[in-house]
C-alpha cells in the first residue's frame, strides 16, 4: 500500500498520538469555522475555544498534515531574511513594530503553550544558534544581536571559538545565540494543540476537505462533500497546502518544496560532537544549514528541493554526508533513516500576510519558512479578528487578496534553479572572503 507523504517522515514515527476525532457529516452551526489543521488553524481554534466562541475546525486529513506535520521544527523567534529594522521599514511605522514584537515574542508563545497544555512534543527552548558562514556575514550576525537585543532580548555574541564549542563545527566565525528559540517534534506540536484546542471545547473533524464555501445572508457556510459548517466568521488556514475551494486562494506566494532527512541515533559516543547542549542551529548561507537533534539522538537536517537533490532518497543522503564531513569532520559516516518532503509558502518579500477575503472571511499566508512560531501567532491575531477587534488593532493589515505576478515563474524556478542559485551564493561569499567553497 502506497505510504502517504506524511507517513515518511521521522514525526510520523515518533508523535505522541492523534487526538480522536471524526469527519464532518450533517449541517450544523459555530460561530466560527476554522479550514486547515496546522498549527494557525489550531492556535486560532485554541484562542477562540478558551474565549468561549463555539469553533468548528474542518481539515481535508489529520492534524498536522501540511507543513506542520512536516517541517524541521525549529523555533526561531526571528524572520527568515529581514532584521526588525527591516520590517519597519517594510511594514511602516503602525504595523513594523508590532510585527516584530509579535515574532520576537512567538517562542514565548510556543513553549508557554506547550507548557500549560502539557504538550507531548520533544519541547528543548534551549535557545537558537545562529552561525556565521563567513567572516563576512558576522556583520548580518551583529546586526541582528544588536536590533533583538534591543528589543529587550538576552541575546548573546558569540566569537568562533564558542560558537565551535556549542555547535560541535570549527566551520564557523562566530554566531548570535536567542535564548527564547527552541526546538520541538513538529507533528507531536500539532497533535497537542489540537488535543489542546479540544479539551478547550473546540470541535476538530478530520478526513473532511472542504470543497466550496458559499454565503448564507450575512453569514458563511462551509460545505464538504458529507457536511456544512454554517457561520458569521470563517477563518482559511491552510497555507501551502492551499486549493481552489477560494479563488486564487495560493496565488499571492510561490510554493517551494523542501525536504527533510534524519539519521538513525547516533550513538553516545558521538551524539556530543554536534551541537552538545541541544541548542537548534540555522547558520548564514541562503541553502541554509540547519539541524538539531531529536531526545534519540537522531540528527535532523534538510533543504529546498531541485534537480540534484531533494527527489530521490539515496541522491540526497550522499549530498548530506558530503556537508556532515565538511562541518564535522571527526563524526564519520552515519545512517540515513529517514527521508520526507512538504511545501513551504513563500512571500516575495517573506513576510507573512493577513487577507480580508470576503467580508467575514479571513485567511494568514506566507510563513515563509517560519510557521512554527508565527503560524501560531496568527493564530492569535486570527482569533481577534473572528472576535470582532477593530482590524486596525492587528498586527498586520487586513488586506485584500491580491496574485503574485511572478508566481508561475517562481513555482517553476523553486524546485530547479532557486537550490542551485542559493549554494552559487553561498561559495560565492566564501570565495570573497578568500575561503575555500566547497560543493555542498
Ligand atoms: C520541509 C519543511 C521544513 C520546514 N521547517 C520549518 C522550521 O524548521 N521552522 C518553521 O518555523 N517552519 C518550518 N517550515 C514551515 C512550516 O512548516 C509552515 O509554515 C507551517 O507549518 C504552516 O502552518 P499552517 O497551519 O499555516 O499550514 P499547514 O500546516 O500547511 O496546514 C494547512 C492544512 O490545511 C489543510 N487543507 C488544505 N486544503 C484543505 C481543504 N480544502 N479542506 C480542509 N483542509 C484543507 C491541509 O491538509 C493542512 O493540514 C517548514 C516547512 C517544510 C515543508
Amino acid at each position: 500500500m502506497k505510504r502517504h507523504p506524511l507517513e515518511n517522515s521521522l514525526w510520523f514515527d515518533t508523535a505522541a498520538p492523534t487526538p480522536e476525532t471524526a469527519p464532518l457529516v450533517g449541517a450544523r452551526r459555530a460561530d466560527v469555522a476554522v479550514i486547515g489543521a496546522g498549527y494557525t488553524g489550531l492556535s486560532t481554534a485554541l484562542h477562540l475555544a478558551r474565549a468561549g466562541v463555539e469553533t468548528v475546525v474542518i481539515e481535508a486529513e489529520q492534524a498536522g498534515y501540511g507543513g506542520s506535520g512536516r517541517n524541521a521544527g525549529h523555533c526561531a523567534p526571528t524572520f527568515l531574511h529581514h532584521t526588525p529594522e527591516e520590517v519597519i521599514a517594510d511594514l511602516g511605522p503602525v504595523f513594523g513594530p508590532r510585527m516584530v514584537r509579535l515574532q520576537a515574542d512567538a517562542a514565548t508563545l510556543v513553549f508557554g503553550l506547550i507548557r500549560n497544555y502539557a504538550i507531548e512534543c520533544e519541547a528543548a527552548q534551549n535557545g537558537i544558534i545562529n552561525p556565521a558562514h563567513t567572516p563576512s556575514a558576522m556583520e548580518t550576525v551583529e546586526a541582528r544581536h544588536d536590533q533583538y537585543a534591543a528589543l529587550g532580548k538576552a541575546v548573546e555574541l558569540w566569537d568562533a571559538a564558542k560558537t565551535a564549542e556549542m555547535t560541535g563545527s570549527e566551520r564557523y566565525f562566530g554566531a548570535w545565540f536567542h535564548p527564547e528559540g527552541g526546538h520541538l517534534n513538529p507533528l507531536g506540536y500539532a497533535r497537542g494543540l489540537a488535543r489542546a484546542a479540544m479539551g478547550e471545547g473546540a470541535t476538530i473533524h478530520t478526513a473532511s476537505p472542504v470543497a466550496r464555501i458559499v454565503p448564507q445572508g450575512t453569514d458563511w457556510r462551509v460545505e464538504t462533500e458529507r457536511g456544512s459548517v454554517t457561520a458569521s466568521r470563517v477563518v482559511i488556514a491552510t497555507n501551502a497546502y492551499s486549493g481552489d475551494f477560494w479563488p486564487k486562494l495560493d496565488t499571492p506566494f510561490f510554493r517551494m518544496t523542501a525536504f527533510n532527512v534524519a539519521t538513525a541515533p547516533l550513538g553516545d559516543n558521538r551524539r556530543g560532537m554536534i551541537l552538545p547542549g541541544d541548542q537548534n542551529c540555522i547558520d548564514s548561507r541562503a541553502d541554509t544549514q540547519y539541524m538539531k537533534l531529536d531526545p534519540a539522538g537522531r540528527l535532523v537536517t534538510g533543504s529546498v528541493v531541485n534537480w540534484s537533490r531533494g527527489k530521490d532518497a539515496a541522491r540526497s543522503f550522499a549530498h548530506f554526508d558530503k556537508r556532515l564531513a565538511y562541518l564535522f569532520p571527526e563524526l564519520g559516516p552515519v545512517e540515513w533513516r529517514w527521508f520526507w518532503h512538504g511545501h513551504i509558502a513563500m512571500m516575495p518579500n517573506m513576510l507573512p500576510r493577513l487577507y480580508e477575503l470576503a467580508p467575514g472571511v479571513a485567511a494568514a499566508l506566507g510563513f515563509s519558512g517560519r510557521g512554527v512560531p508565527t503560524g501560531t501567532a496568527m493564530g492569535v491575531e486570527l482569533a481577534k479578528w473572528a472576535r470582532g477587534t477593530d482590524p486596525g488593532e492587528l498586527a498586520l493589515p487586513l488586506i485584500l487578496l491580491e496574485s503574485l505576478a511572478t508566481r508561475r515563474i517562481l513555482n517553476f524556478a523553486a524546485p530547479t534553479v532557486l537550490g542551485p542559485y542559493y549554494r552559487w551564493q553561498d561559495r560565492r561569499s566564501m570565495r570573497r572572503d578568500g575561503l575555500e567553497a566547497p560543493r555542498i
